[in-house]
């Protein structure tokens, strides 16, 4: 049976740090971290990650701003208002909520953002720095895939990763900061022949397709680390709605070295590494230390 990792202790874990790294840099330094959340329109989901991340930035000491825009503003209002923040010497991180409304180009709002506030860590100048090894803003769910890889295995270097998908905003950056790990990095994505003689041969697995519970038992090497980063709603046998990933737990778990439930693994660390992206924004800004980075 496979070690569980337990995403929601390392979660708070990794919030205390941003706590003990908040109240370090107001007492040195007299620097308060701010986030500022920009959500446009009435999306529900995109309303609840909104609150709890106005919720959590409170909580580990930082200013928390929420920017509630109604679904029919302007791209050039929500331009202006990405502007505004770029130029808040108080705001040292800015999170636009995807989707945003059709009549909006999201790549032109993402890339409006200044670099060194992009707590999200899309802005190909993000992109580029983490690739080239510079030190840059990494995006937050793939940030806190590794962070659980490490608690179970804390040097990565040499293993065999196989990263499942290769999305920018998982797949790819995943890949990079495994790469800066040291694994020997494989991308799957769905023209890869052979997914399942593929993934046997890794002695870490990280899962993000979107596909509820595509990788099974017999795909997984006896030990490997498996992580799961699918959030997927199914209705279960018994007609009620519930969440699984990309990963089948229960075969899965009886041949993993170490696994990430779902809920419970990699979904709360996406809230932790951005307040930690949010910290570390602000150490940079003010040319200070940063725990982080
Ligand atoms: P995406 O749709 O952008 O990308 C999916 C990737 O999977 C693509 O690169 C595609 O090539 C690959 N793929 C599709 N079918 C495949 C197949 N049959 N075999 C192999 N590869 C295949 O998705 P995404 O945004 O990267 O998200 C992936 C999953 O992670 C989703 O379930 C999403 O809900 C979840 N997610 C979770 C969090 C979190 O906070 N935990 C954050 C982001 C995404």
């Amino acid at each position: 049976m496979a070690q569980i990792i337990d995403g929601k202790k390392i979660a708070a874990d990794v919030r205390a740090q941003v706590a003990a790294e908040v109240q370090r840099l107001v007492s040195e330094n007299g620097l308060k971290p701010g986030l500022a959340v920009v959500l446009v329109g009435e999306d529900p989901a995109s309303k609840v990650y909104v609150k709890n991340k106005a919720q959590q930035t409170v909580e580990v000491g930082m200013n928390s701003w929420e920017h509630r825009l109604p679904a029919e503003t302007s791209e050039a209002d929500v331009l202006a208002l990405v502007d505004k923040l770029n130029n808040d010497p108080a705001c040292h991180g800015i999170l636009v909520q995807l989707p945003l409304p059709k009549h909006i180009n999201s790549e032109k709002v993402l890339n409006s953002i200044n670099p060194d506030k992009d707590v999200d860590g899309f802005h190909p100048v993000n992109v580029g720095r983490l690739w080239v090894g510079e030190r840059a803003l990494v995006p937050c769910t793939p940030t806190g895939s590794v962070i659980l890889a490490k608690t179970v295995a804390p040097s990565l270097a040499g293993l065999n990763a196989v990263v499942i998908g290769r999305s920018n905003i998982v797949g790819k950056p995943v890949a990079a900061l495994l790469l800066r790990e040291n694994c020997t990095v494989t991308v799957a994505h769905s023209r890869t022949k052979d997914l399942a003689g593929v993934v046997k041969g890794a002695d870490l697995v990280v899962a993000a397709v979107g596909i509820p519970e595509m990788v099974r038992g017999d795909w997984i090497k006896p030990g490997a680390i498996v992580i799961d980063v699918g959030i997927n709603r199914i209705t279960g046998p018994d007609g009620k709605g519930k969440l699984v990933g990309d990963v089948n737990y229960a075969e899965c778990e009886k041949v993993a070295g170490a696994i990430t439930p779902v809920p419970g693994g990699v979904g709360p660390m996406t809230i932790a590494c951005l307040l930690r992206n949010a910290a570390q924004a602000a150490a940079m800004q003010n040319n200070l230390k940063s725990a982080f980075a």
